[in-house]
């Protein structure tokens, strides 16, 4: 019953993923916390003209970091930051990024100072942007400001990029924010299940309350090893009772999930907003998926058996096929469009 009430109008899929950040967040705070705000300002600095890497995962930091020091609890709240510069992160192709409207290369501007969440299925991450601009005087686009996601009023993006680099960021934007090709994935599969969209919603949630409490189990860990190496200290009278205890009360304690200033992060979305991301894919890949419906068939096989004369015994191949698979979403999305009409 409970899909029932949830098919009759997700919404656009702006809207809906708006209105999921503003349930998420406080209006009047920033997206960003404020270890998160410093981290991304330190990224925009040290990659300025530098080669970039399009994903930067802090975690990776945390098993090169002082392991028996004070950890720093901000380090373990930091998220993925997807870097959106093509021309930084794929230098090869410097001379390929190019302008929709004159196909002239464009010039490089800097990082945007706006910033994306960016929906994942363990939490959020966050994309930043750099700036081009088009340097031919006649363009329409002239001297304007643009990046690898900017679209014009028909949907189309504003910057040419070789090869379908745009694809590597696995990200697709809203008009504030973004989600990832990974939890639209895991969508697409659950819906060919018969689970509802409500347990499409449990199953991300536990991703995020995982992740939570893997980041905050190794935040421990790191804690422990320091109060070893305090305790050692003191019984080899290299430090006295005072230092200890104020040693260890520079030790901070780990924030609740959804604390703005610590791990800052929204435990599920809402049923609307995986309604919304499910007929978002199908419609746009319906004339695909008819495509791919009409001009291959369903493989049938035959069978050979070595004990008795071969038969011509037809069958349909494994059920996970994929042309089986796109032909059951299309029929889910069918039944759902019905139902919303009534
Ligand atoms: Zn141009």
């Amino acid at each position: 019953m409970m899909e029932q009430s949830l098919i009759s109008d997700p919404g656009s899929i702006d809207e809906v993923v708006e209105a999921e950040e503003v349930k998420s967040k406080n209006k009047n705070s920033k997206n960003l916390s404020s270890c998160m705000i410093k981290y991304t300002n330190d990224i925009k600095l040290i990659y300025k003209d530098k080669i970039c890497p399009p994903v930067i995962d802090p975690d990776l930091n945390l098993f090169t970091g002082d392991f028996g020091s004070c950890p720093d609890v901000n380090n373990f709240y930091l998220k993925k930051v997807i870097c959106v510069a093509p021309h930084l992160n794929f230098s090869k192709f410097k001379n390929e990024i190019k302008c929709s409207a004159c196909s002239t290369v464009l010039n490089t501007k800097g990082w945007s100072k706006n910033i994306r969440n960016v929906h994942d299925l363990d939490g959020v991450c966050y994309a930043m942007f750099y700036n081009y601009t088009c340097k031919t005087r006649s363009c329409k686009e002239f001297n304007k400001e643009v990046h690898a996601y900017s679209k014009d009023d028909n949907d189309n993006f504003k910057v040419i990029l070789p090869l379908n680099l745009r694809d590597v960021y696995g990200i697709s934007l809203t008009a504030k924010s973004g989600f990832t090709s990974a939890l639209v994935q895991y969508i697409i599969d659950d819906a060919l299940t018969s689970k509802s969209f409500y347990s499409t919603g449990e199953g991300i949630h536990s991703f995020r309350v995982q992740r939570f409490l893997h980041k905050k189990e190794l935040y421990l860990i790191y804690v422990k090893a320091y109060a070893e190496i305090l305790k050692r200290d003191l019984l080899l009278g290299i430090i006295d009772n005072v230092t200890v205890e104020r040693k260890v009360r520079e030790v901070k304690p780990f924030s609740s999930l959804h604390d703005e200033n610590g791990y800052n992060e929204s435990p599920r979305p809402s049923d609307n907003y995986i309604v919304a991301l499910f007929m978002s894919f199908v419609t746009h890949n319906k004339g695909k998926m008819e495509q791919f419906i009409d001009e291959i068939p369903v493989f049938k096989t035959v069978s050979v058996d070595h004990t008795f004369n071969s038969q011509n015994r037809t069958y349909d191949i494994d059920s996970r096929s994929s042309v089986r698979r796109v032909r059951r979403l299309s029929e889910r999305y069918k039944e759902m469009k019905k139902k919303e009409k009534k």
